[in-house]
């Protein structure tokens, strides 16, 4: 049988911004919910806010005002934390400090019967250093909601130390019955999506701070090529430079200074000038009065040639060649299977992004007139696509090609020579984080694409991206990566080394 139905009253602490979501979730799912903070008249405050919400999605028909009104009359505003004593799940989503948190555990331990099951909204903190100093640590358990929690789909269920397994599983299955996706993951730090997602803000930094593209064209690339909707930049200054550098730094300080998790420079530079983004009217990007934001860098147009020879296969390019043929340019493809996948036109060699410098690949292929491309989401509906020249490529070989992706349709981003380019070097290295936690026993691969997917609205989950390029692919990209840095941080996982060892693709 269930531990919970819809008549087990749920009780919240803290009605912020993520409590009042979390209060209203419950409600929705037709629970009776406690809601109860310190600070004074914030539960009536949240409750308000929550239905000034609702009576938007009244007003644009997604939802009845009857429907609306019983869910607002649902949540219950109470003054003192012993009225939570009826409670069978108490949702904790106060101040992010383990002292604060570990105290008003400790209270609701005295409150609430023994069975109650206690869970913390903690982004951040560990749920087992959370549990030290509780009675009961066996039913405390992560419960790691989005923002806005009415609307995001993940719920990260969080297993310290000693959490009880089978507590884990009914706040995983209640969370499905709220309509959520909930993913089981070991409390470790960043849990799945503040770890997996470090390096699409890493690398994006990573690539600006070395000059091969400015942030406009990073932006627009992940975007419009990669599929993502916001790029690093963007993204970066809407959480906050302030909480989004924080998130790095406690990620990289909890793994003992992994090089993977290296915070970085220039966003340093932002915090100490209180650049924070958004908030403060200015981050990587000026959001003050008048100001515009500037443009991605975008290739003049080019004529298209004429044929272009293919020679290998392409992998999750192919796509293109249909594309290449209906805008009337001829293909010609050669039966030399044996070689890299490529498409010549003239004296110029087009190569999909190998993770190496694209000057280092025409000289080792002895094609002077080299130019890497960069990974898509899907070649036939992205609208951008970035070309990396080898640094002897002549001005008529990157001409060529520009003029062949300008002939499908496509924004063309010239960039400098940067190994794996935008959108592969950042998709390998997530996949490669998610391969990592799942090696720890973190979660499994499924969890890490439910989560990046639920959590962050990413286009396609890391792990399946990267099995639809080929892990060997990818494996190819992470250790050009670590050839050309020199840098641990781009060492491959082992279960990607082990999988293609093993014969997956
Ligand atoms: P918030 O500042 O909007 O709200 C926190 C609320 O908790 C406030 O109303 C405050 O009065 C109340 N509070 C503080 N101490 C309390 C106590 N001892 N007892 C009862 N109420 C108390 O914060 P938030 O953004 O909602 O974050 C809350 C928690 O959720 C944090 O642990 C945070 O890390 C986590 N979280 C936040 C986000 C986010 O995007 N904001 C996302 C996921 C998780």
């Amino acid at each position: 049988m269930s531990r919970f139905t819809t008549d087990s009253i749920i009780a919240v602490i803290g009605a912020g911004t993520m409590g009042a979501g979390i209060a209203q979730v419950a409600a929705s799912a037709g629970h009776p919910v406690l809601l109860f903070d310190t600070a004074a008249g914030a539960s009536q405050r949240g409750i308000d806010n929550t239905a000034k919400g609702l009576s938007r999605q009244v007003s644009r028909g997604k939802m009845s005002q009857q429907a609306a009104d019983e869910l607002i009359a649902r949540i219950t505003p109470v003054s003192q934390m012993t009225e939570l004593a009826p409670a069978a799940l108490i949702i904790e989503a106060i101040v992010e400090r383990l002292d604060i948190k570990q105290q008003v555990f400790g209270q609701l331990e005295e409150i609430c019967s023994a069975d109650a099951v206690i869970a913390t909204n903690t982004s951040s903190i560990s749920v087992t250093a959370i549990g030290a100093t509780l009675k009961r640590p066996q039913n405390l358990v992560g419960m790691h909601f989005f923002n806005p929690a009415p609307v995001m789909k993940l719920v990260e269920v969080i297993s310290g130390l000693d959490t009880d397994p089978q507590i884990a599983n009914d706040i995983y299955a209640l969370s499905a019955s709220w309509g959520k996706q909930p993913v089981l993951a070991k409390s470790t730090p960043g849990f799945i999506v503040n770890r997996v997602a470090r390096p699409f803000y890493a690398e994006g930094l990573r690539i600006t701070q070395e000059g091969a593209a400015d942030i406009a064209t990073i932006d627009a690339l992940m975007r419009e090529c990669g599929g993502f909707r916001m790029g690093p930049f963007e993204l970066m200054d809407l959480i906050g430079h302030d909480v989004n550098y924080a998130v790095t730094c406690s990620v990289f300080d909890a793994f003992y200074h992994d090089q993977r998790f290296l915070p970085s420079l220039i966003q340093k530079e932002l915090v100490d000038a209180g650049h924070l983004g958004r908030k403060t009217g200015r981050g990587f990007y000026d959001y003050s009065e008048g100001a515009q934001k500037p443009d991605a860098k975008t290739a003049a147009p080019y004529p298209a040639p004429k044929s272009i020879i293919v020679e290998g296969e392409l992998g999750v390019a192919e796509p293109l060649l249909a594309l290449f043929e209906q805008a009337g340019i001829q293909v010609e493809r050669t039966d030399n299977d044996e070689v890299e996948g490529m498409i010549t036109i003239g004296d110029a060699t087009l190569m999909l992004s190998n993770g190496q410098f694209t000057t280092m690949r025409a000289s080792e292929t002895m094609r002077p007139n080299l130019i890497n491309f960069d990974l898509a989401l899907d070649y036939t509906r992205s609208t951008r696509i970035a070309l990396a020249p080898a640094d002897q490529a002549s001005d008529e070989a990157i001409q060529a090609a520009i003029g062949l992706f300008q002939a499908i349709g496509k924004s063309v981003s010239v960039i400098d020579d940067i190994p794996g380019m935008v959108v592969m070097r950042t998709v390998c290295m997530l996949a490669n984080e998610g391969f990592d936690a799942v090696n720890q026993q973190v979660c499994d691969e499924a969890a890490v694409d439910i989560a990046m997917k639920g959590g962050v609205n990413y286009p396609c989950g890391p792990i399946e991206w990267v099995n639809n390029l080929e892990l060997s692919y990818a494996l190819d990209v992470l250790d050009n990566l670590m050839d050309a840095y020199g840098e641990d941080r781009y060492r491959a996982s082992p279960l990607l080394l082990r999988k293609v060892a093993g014969g997956a693709a």
